[in-house]
């Protein structure tokens, strides 16, 4: 036998559910099922696909089925399954360190507050630690799939556990894993089977595989006048792919409490979709939109997305292949009648099927959000409050979906409040205006108050405040959305919408300043203009149509991107400004060439750019204050 150390991770965890997070200890029976659940599931897959262990069949794996059985005087439950079973090296690495993405983040993420931290727990779906909230000690006996031997992991859940190998009457004869919980004080409400068969039917009623209890149960003995106890073994839950079932049959808690067990979350559900095609091909899916977009999403680990199950057996979780990554927040299954059981994952990246399948279920769904939109537009906010962003990474990648992403997609404004979508944007739009504008930048109150701006509200035109940091990356793609332009505010091109007849005139009138400004900025930019756009101030930075933006490239170079060629952004002047009509006055002044940097300077700081040598500036600002006073 030999006795090992949780990893640091495992011990602080198990301190955390031990002693702050007992909202729910039933939960812990979830956990040990949906467990056996999955390692049933990868055995049947095994069986499937590989020869050897297709080969142990009868001979060393047995019939799916997941057992509890309740010893109520000695306060002990077992679960046992048939699964695919861990060897010695699997129960230190499963059961001994944390492994998972799922759980670090839950760690992270724990604020402190035993209320939201155990709301946490359902997130993110603790795991089999949360046994240790009910029990003082777990033996897990296991044996894999095409191993003989067994081993048994045993542990009090504080200090570490201990491993040995385990034979005679405590050896496994077939592969699977059997969980011996000894409950605890808090746990002893546990060892009673009526209350087993509550827990099992709440949280497990859709597990695949039967699930059975054997328990002492009372019966009421009329000869003798007393109950007596009987053990009985009964199967609990009702083993059947409730995806498969009409819909006429299935009521909202039905896909509910599927939801949950297939997700872990603890709340409903935002929305689902469930759908039979019939025809040239036949699946069902049953989608799910969770209430809140899960807390890693944006991070390269997150795991989530859709499982692809064929004829009923489960085949695979993925992400990656079943839907577009953008949608990646949406849970639930694919079931299809048409692919081979034994599909690898490299054969079904480009099977025709599942290609198809996939096509359809994108537009099931974008469709379903649309008729949402239109249908419950407060549900729909809710929607877009947590999932806004997801969809517009869409746009980026979807092109065939781009105009309906862009219907979903919503927008601040600088008319209205709240949020808009294009479609009530194009509605509003002044008999004039050539495009709908848009602007894009790091912070919302910076963009509201931006120079840019000025002249559309001028002209009462509105303009979409794009603040997501996305935001530019993925708009700078597109360029219409149905028959109209879309165009940013800050590119040059955009300022050929603003011209009229006046415009040469006042080139023309300036260009003595705007040769001095521009011999004095010299290298810092490409060029230095007349501007259309400014009412109130005197001086803005544009970028080319085809640039990425000044506040762009310095993300990108925070982001580590190297060698990025130097950028000029162009200035524009404002000719109506006061300052600029004094400077005119006198174009060769020196003092022209402190209020050439100065304009550009404040040019750039609107447009949320750190300026190269804030020092200068300062130093530039007071020699002209001190010149004014
Ligand atoms: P998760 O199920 O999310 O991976 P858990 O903490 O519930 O996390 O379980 C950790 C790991 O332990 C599982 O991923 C699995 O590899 C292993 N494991 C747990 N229970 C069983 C079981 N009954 N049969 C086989 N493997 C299991
Ligand atoms: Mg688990």
């Amino acid at each position: 036998m030999s006795k090992q150390q949780f990893q640091t991770e495992v011990s602080q965890l198990l301190q955390l559910i031990v002693h702050s997070l007992y909202s729910h200890p039933e939960i812990f029976l979830r956990e040990i099922i949906s467990n056996s659940s999955d390692a049933l599931d990868k055995l049947r897959y095994l069986t499937l696909t590989e020869e050897r262990i297709k080969a142990l069949v009868g001979k060393g794996i047995d019939p799916p089925r997941i057992d509890l059985d309740l010893d109520e005087s000695s306060k002990t439950l077992t679960i046992s399954d048939t699964g695919i079973g861990m060897n010695e090296e699997d129960l230190v690495s499963h059961l001994g360190t944390i492994a998972r993405s799922g759980t670090k983040n839950f760690l992270a993420q724990l604020s402190g507050d035993a209320r939201k931290d155990s709301n946490l727990i359902g997130q993110f779906g603790v795991g089999f630690y949360s046994v240790f909230m009910v029990a003082d000690k777990v033996e897990v006996t296991s044996r894999k799939a095409g191993d003989a031997k067994t081993y048994k992991w045993t542990s009090d859940g504080k200090t570490g556990f201990d491993i040995e190998e385990v034979s005679g009457v405590d050896e496994l004869k077939s592969a699977g894993t059997r969980v011996l919980i000894h409950f605890n004080d808090a746990g002893a409400q546990y060892a009673n089977g009526w209350r087993l068969q509550e827990i099992i039917k709440k949280y497990s009623n859709h597990i695949a595989f039967p699930i059975f209890l054997t328990h002492d149960k009372s019966e009421w003995n009329d000869e003798k006048k007393e109950s007596i106890k009987t053990r009985t073994m009964e199967q609990v839950n009702a083993a059947s792919a409730m995806w498969q079932r009409p819909k006429s049959e299935l009521k909202d808690d039905d896909y509910k409490e599927f939801y949950k067990s297939i997700t872990g979350d603890w709340e409903d559900p935002l929305l689902w979709f469930h759908t039979r095609a019939e025809g040239t091909l036949e699946y069902t899916t049953l989608f799910y939109i969770p209430a809140k977009a899960p807390l890693d999403l944006y991070q390269a680990d997150y795991k989530g997305g859709v499982k692809l199950y064929v004829k009923r057996v489960f085949i695979m979780e993925d992400s990656r292949d079943l839907l577009p990554q953008y949608l990646r927040f949406v849970r639930g299954i694919i079931d299809s009648e048409d692919l081979p059981l034994n599909v690898s994952r490299e054969i079904l990246q480009q099977n025709k099927v599942l290609t198809s399948i996939k096509t359809a279920s994108v537009k099931k769904i974008l469709s379903e959000l649309k008729n949402i939109a239109a249908s419950d537009p407060e549900k729909y906010a809710t929607f877009i409050a947590e999932y806004n962003r997801p969809l517009k990474e869409g746009l980026y990648g979807d092109f065939a979906n781009r105009e309906t992403l862009l219907d979903l997609i919503r927008f601040k404004s600088s008319k209205v409040d709240g949020l808009t979508s294009l479609a009530e944007a194009k509605e509003r739009m002044q008999p004039e205006q050539k495009a709908l504008y848009y602007i894009t930048g790091a912070s919302e109150s910076m963009l509201r108050n931006s120079p840019l701006l000025e002249i559309y509200r001028k002209k009462d035109i509105e303009v979409l405040i794009l603040d997501d940091e996305i935001d530019e990356i993925v708009f700078s793609s597109v360029s219409k959305f149905g028959d109209v332009d879309l165009k940013a505010v800050n590119k040059s091109a955009t300022s050929e919408d603003l011209k009229d007849e006046s415009t040469p005139e006042k080139a023309e009138e300036l260009k003595p300043l705007l040769d001095k400004i521009k011999a004095t900025l010299g290298d810092a930019v490409k060029d230095v203009r007349v501007s259309l756009r400014l009412a109130d101030s005197p001086s803005v930075i544009v970028s080319d149509e085809d640039e990425p933006s000044a506040r762009m490239r310095q993300m990108m170079q925070a982001m580590g991107q190297k060698n990025m060629p130097e950028l000029k952004p162009t200035l524009e002047i404002n000719p109506d400004h006061e300052i600029i009509k004094k400077l005119l006055a006198n174009p060769t002044s020196s003092r022209v060439d402190d209020a050439a940097w100065l304009l550009f300077d404040q040019a750039l700081l609107l447009e949320g750019v750190a300026l190269k040598d804030p020092t200068v500036f300062v130093q530039r600002l007071n020699r002209v204050l001190n010149r004014s006073i």
